[in-house]
């Protein structure tokens, strides 16, 4: 299972590739079974769902815009501190594995 995905929900990642290019959002779920992320108002795309509706209405066709999840790879994280985007490293100290900006080396 490949499980080096470093990026967490609740982290601001920047997409570095493909048609969403260069937007930034907030990430909202993380599979890591796919090695893919979901980041909120980015890789929308439309969807039409069908609401039951009322009986007296009956079902009607409602347009949605949801998230596509995008691969990890695509992706890199905007450190909190330097607002750079970066790659993240670990420090190690005892039983606790600490993230930590590249760049700035402030913990994220
Ligand atoms: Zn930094």
């Amino acid at each position: 299972m490949p499980n080096k995905i470093k990026i967490k929900k609740g982290d601001t990642v920047t997409v570095t590739a493909g048609r969403e290019k260069g937007k930034t959002g907030t990430v909202a779920r993380v599979i890591k079974e796919t090695g893919r992320v979901m980041i909120d108002g980015v890789n929308l795309y439309k969807k039409f769902v069908r609401n039951q509706g009322t009986r007296r209405s009956g079902p009607s066709m409602q347009q949605v815009e949801l998230p596509r999840a995008m691969d990890v790879s695509n992706v890199m994280i905007v450190c909190p501190s330097c607002k750079k985007p970066t790659r993240i490293g670990f420090v190690v100290e005892g039983e606790t594995k600490t993230r930590v900006c590249k760049k700035c080396q402030a913990t994220i």
